[in-house]
């Protein structure tokens, strides 16, 4: 099996670029000069990403995605305040988690997985409990691959006066987000979704004075946001061992993503793939979970078809043997898989995996 030829469709780790994974090849002193200065590269790209040189500082962290949500959470939110978690999906059921081992007061507005988070609900809940200080929102839910009302929302947060604390794992880098038109607080994402970059650092993108307020609120050593951000600040170094060649493939990843034209022409690319994806797969039979109009150009997510016939681990063995990886679903709601179309892919590797898709199909003898 040609798995060096491997195309990841899943959300993360995905798809890398040849340069990206080239810039892993060398050694690098954690506190050495040549170091310090590449992390206050990634420190200042990651920051003007989101807009924010101004007002915002960028903090990576080592670890999954989720551990720099962690840290975003148990150093910002205090045991007095209280958080507003929006969920609709396993992400925003995953922040409920972080806040209730972290021993923060939670309310939560759950929403049906296929349906963006409804305004209104979050308005409502903003005006009638002046106590919650913190609002949790994930962009993209990939679960299914909706795409939640940022700007909306994040205008919303701003008028009741609270701050907004965003999972932007699987969006950030592609979707827009400028901190100057939504107010964010704290933005979250990682390296190895939309920067299409290899996995193990996450980062926070957080308004300064925030961070810089926030000494000695994390219940935890090596997931305090603020200690790692004063460290930055004082020295330039990572507080603990950095994942240096990570470091290094992410720097790349952003310079090759400045190349493409930035978000707007990875945008661009994104939607392409999701465009011929959605409609080949709906010209082989499979049907889509979400409507058109909140479908985010990300991953998308497809039913299994009900006949008996389809079995997903032979389909998933089936496209592996043809170089694809796929996704199982992750909502509870409907038996499903999922497919990504992020990462260092086109649309002619789009059209190459629906021949894929049709000749798994085929393969089976009716299939379904
Ligand atoms: C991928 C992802 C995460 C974090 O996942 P990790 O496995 O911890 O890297 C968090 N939120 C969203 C929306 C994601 O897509």
């Amino acid at each position: 099996m040609a798995h060096e030829n491997l195309t990841l469709l899943t959300p993360g780790p995905l798809t890398t670029s040849p340069l990206v994974r080239k810039a892993m090849e060398r050694d690098w002193g954690s506190r050495d000069s040549a170091f310090v200065n590449l992390t206050s590269e990634l420190r200042f790209m990651l920051a003007g990403l989101a807009n924010g040189t101004d007002t915002h500082v960028a903090v990576p962290i080592g670890g999954p995605g989720t551990s720099a949500v962690e840290a975003a959470i148990g150093t910002l939110v205090g045991p007095t305040d209280r958080l507003l978690v929006l969920v609709n999906g396993a992400y925003g059921e995953r922040v409920v988690e972080i806040a209730r081992r972290l021993r923060i007061p939670v309310e939560i507005i759950r929403g049906p997985e296929d349906r963006p988070i409804d305004t209104d609900h979050v308005e409502a809940a903003l005006r009638n409990n002046p106590e919650i200080t913190h609002v949790a929102l994930v962009h993209c839910e990939t679960t299914t691959g909706v795409l939640n009302p940022l700007e909306e929302i994040a205008c919303i947060v701003e008028r009741f006066g609270r701050l907004l604390i965003l999972d932007a794992m699987s969006s950030f880098g592609a979707l827009p987000i400028d901190v100057t038109i939504s107010p964010i607080a704290a933005l979250v994402a990682s390296s190895n979704k939309c920067l299409e970059s290899v996995p193990g650092v996450g980062f926070v993108v957080v308004e300064r004075t925030l961070i810089a307020n926030a000494a000695s609120v994390s219940p935890s050593l090596s997931l305090d946001l603020h200690a790692q951000w004063a460290a930055f600040e004082a020295t330039g170094q990572w507080r603990f061992t950095p994942p240096v060649q990570v470091v290094a493939a992410l720097v790349e990843a952003l310079h090759q993503l400045k190349q493409e034209g930035g978000p707007p022409a990875r945008l661009n690319r994104y939607q392409r793939n999701m465009n011929l994806l959605l409609a080949g797969m709906q010209k082989l039979g499979f049907v889509s979970l979400l409507a058109r109009a909140v479908q985010a150009p990300i991953i998308a997510t497809f039913l299994t078809p009900s006949d008996k016939t389809f079995v997903f681990r032979t389909f998933y063995e089936s496209l592996l043997s043809r170089g694809f990886l796929i996704y199982p679903g992750k909502t509870t709601a409907v038996d499903s898989f999922r497919v990504g179309c992020i990462g260092a892919i086109d649309h002619h590797v789009m059209e190459r995996f629906l021949t894929a898709v049709s000749e798994a199909k085929m393969a089976k003898k009716n299939f379904f």
